[in-house]
């Protein structure tokens, strides 16, 4: 695995890659690796000729500079992790290296950065397209993959290839989950041991709404799914909505089941987790 800390570096070793007619996958990370985030390496490794994966906490991404700052990072279990499923270069740049100066740009998302996770981490969607356009920029991959676990950033990532007619196809990887539901995060080893013995009723939940959703009006379902999860001391919902996969709407009733998910951020102490689910009928 070759490691890389330079964008100039990067982009000289993928252009070169190029011209021997290879084609490359691209998994943006921000460490902390779980299977969640191997899941979609191992999908570049089978769809490309070489897998790039970055590892970068953003600091423009984090509208919580406590969250920021606690945010695990272990790049040594990274790297014996990548070298377990295939990666062909990680590429590690430094705060200076990726924001040389500040970078004032601002993006236009419209509905898609104003509800559920843009509404609750005011700017932390453009934190994602700075980093994500800048990281585009210096890979030019063939492909780019991501958890539908951010399912709101897969729309963000969606829209800002279009606009910037980047060209690269974006590939969504389902949800990895524990043997309990919870989904993976790397912020799930920050919980403490009585916390992780209670969020897996968030996607318990999130499981049983799908049968809940039978009987009960979107309005119902909604106040079920907050008012089940609150009633758990560890657990603190900051929004369940039901909306459209493609708009992010809400929806007002369950016409078109099958193109409505239903997304959730819940607080457990100082930690914010989000999962999702996806209805059909
Ligand atoms: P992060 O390091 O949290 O920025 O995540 C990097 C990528 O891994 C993003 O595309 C996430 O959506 C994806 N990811 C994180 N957790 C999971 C999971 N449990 N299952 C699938 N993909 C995930």
């Amino acid at each position: 695995m070759n490691i890389v800390s330079s964008k100039r570096e990067l982009s000289e070793i993928i252009n070169d890659l190029k011209v021997e007619g290879k084609s490359i996958g691209f998994v943006p990370t921000m460490g902390a690796l779980h299977e969640g985030h191997l899941s979609l390496m191992k999908r570049s490794n089978s769809d490309n000729d070489v897998t790039v994966v970055s590892v970068f906490v953003n600091p423009t991404q984090f509208n919580n500079p406590n969250d920021y700052s606690k945010y695990p990072r272990i790049i040594e279990e990274d790297i014996a992790k990548l070298k377990s499923v295939k990666c062909d270069i990680l590429f590690t740049p430094t705060k200076e290296e990726m924001y040389p100066e500040e970078d004032n740009r601002e993006f236009d998302f419209g509905n898609l950065e104003r509800v559920m996770e843009g509404k609750h981490r005011p700017g932390h969607f453009r934190g994602v397209a700075l980093i994500v356009s800048k990281l585009f920029e210096a890979v030019n991959p063939h492909k780019a993959y991501f958890g539908e676990k951010d399912f709101q950033q897969l729309a963000i990532i969606n829209r800002l290839n279009e606009k910037e007619n980047y060209g690269i196809e974006i590939v969504p990887c389902p949800i990895i989950r524990e043997k309990d539901g919870l989904a993976m995060s790397s912020r799930n080893m920050l919980l403490s041991k009585e916390q992780r013995e209670n969020v897996s009723l968030i996607s318990k939940t999130l499981s049983k709404s799908l049968e809940q959703s039978k009987n009960k009006t979107v309005q119902e379902l909604k106040d079920w799914v907050i008012s089940e999860i609150n009633v758990n001391k560890y657990l603190d919902v900051e929004y369940f909505d039901v909306v459209d996969i493609k708009t992010l709407e809400s929806a007002c009733d369950w016409m078109n089941k099958n193109n409505l998910i239903g997304c959730i951020a819940v607080h457990v102490g100082s930690i914010r987790l989000i999962d999702n689910i996806r209805f059909y009928s």
